[in-house]
């Protein structure tokens, strides 16, 4: 369990927020018109919060737009002034972090690139230790739940109390529809370390195109995230940076008034004990799902002496192949995805080839 303590709650950020957080606004910030014409139309829909924007941009290749650097804070205030929004921007070293709180920025964000650098978040935490300014951390590049936990336990040790977890997604090594693969089960690991910890999430950096923004989004309300970020530009096909995934102020009204909200707890008197029935049934399953396990792993082991008693190899691949076709033959027969019933079976696999080197073992040990 991460030494969390203490975290404010998303709603002493700004004095009152009912339902989940919603951040939206450009990648990046680009001229005076651009940023504008973007909050006032996001702020007409009454239901954002926070008007993000970079305005240095963490680029991959040099030569890219890196952002507008400093004179993108005028902006910022000019769209404070005027629609009352609160305002967000990434930071990533302590000289960022000066300008942003000089010019009174409301929230920093840590970028993902910035969040893998331990040197880099220590220095920002340094920084920042004394000021009560809100931070977001976004998650690491790779799907490694202590480096994000590590950041945020950096901030937290300044004495930094308004923290935010940001998920946007893991690079993704292998070919993927999405731009970022969201492993949703890092985010609900970093939930569980630290419950008081609010989770954001960042759909469109996960998506890296409109199309599945609403998907990732609603999704993202299901598992409980407390917040929503949104990138989102008055005109994207001029954007200069991730034009394919901002969205319109209004496509993103659309997203936000399509969203179901889902209560933890029901209103319903029969809710809970429905539920925990359902979950008792669970409960058992799962209990009898081990020791199924456990008497497999015994029949295993039995196999594994036979086979060392007869000079035969652990592996064999004509009988694993057979094992796998049958199964996800079966698999699917009963309802459950080829892809599931592989995994489990790897798994398994794993585990019986294990038990049975280690029986192996023990019986030449024996005739040594
Ligand atoms: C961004 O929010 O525009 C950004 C650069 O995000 P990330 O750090 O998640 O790549
Ligand atoms: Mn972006």
């Amino acid at each position: 369990m991460a030494k969390l303590k203490n975290i404010s709650k998303l709603s002493s950020w700004f004095g009152n927020l009912q339902g989940p957080l919603i951040i939206a606004g450009p990648c990046s910030a680009e001229s005076e018109e651009q940023m504008l014409q973007t909050a006032k139309e996001i702020a007409a829909l009454g239901k954002v919060k926070v008007f993000r924007s970079g305005i240095w941009k963490p680029r991959t290749r040099p030569g890219n737009f890196e952002g507008v650097g400093e004179k993108g804070f005028k902006w910022l205030s000019q769209v404070k002034k005027e629609t009352g929004l609160l305002t967000a921007i990434e930071v990533a070293n302590p000289e960022h972090a000066e300008l942003a709180i000089k010019n009174d920025v409301d929230i920093l964000w840590i970028g993902a690139r910035t969040t893998s650098n331990p040197f880099s978040i220590q220095e920002l935490a340094d920084f920042l230790k004394g000021y009560d300014k809100p931070v977001m951390v976004k998650n690491p590049i790779n799907p490694d739940v202590q480096l994000w936990v590590g950041a945020l336990e950096r901030f937290h040790k300044a004495g930094i109390n308004k923290l935010a977890a940001v998920h946007r997604g893991f690079f993704p090594f292998e070919a993927t529809t999405l731009r970022n693969i969201p492993k949703w089960e890092t985010a609900i690991e970093l939930k569980s370390m630290c419950h008081d910890l609010p989770i954001i999430c960042d759909p469109s950096h996960i998506a890296g195109n409109t199309e599945y923004i609403a998907e990732i989004s609603q999704k993202a309300l299901d598992l409980n995230m407390d917040g929503l970020l949104i990138e989102t530009h008055y005109n994207p096909m001029v954007a200069l940076s991730d034009m394919n995934q901002q969205v319109t102020p209004k496509q993103l009204g659309r997203i936000l008034d399509n969203l179901v909200y889902r209560s933890t707890l029901s209103e319903d008197a029969n809710f809970a004990s429905i539920l925990e029935t359902l979950r008792n049934r669970i409960d058992s399953m799962d209990q009898q799902m081990l020791e199924l396990l456990a008497q497999r792993m015994n029949v295993v082991e039995e196999i594994g002496k036979y086979k060392s008693e007869n000079q035969v190899t652990i592996l064999q691949l004509r009988r694993w192949e057979k094992i796998m076709s049958s199964r996800i033959k079966l698999g699917k027969k009963l309802g459950l995805s080829e892809d599931f019933v592989k995994k489990l079976l790897e798994l398994v696999h794993k585990e019986s080839i294990q038990r049975q080197t280690e029986v192996m073992n023990k019986f030449s040990s024996k005739k040594d």
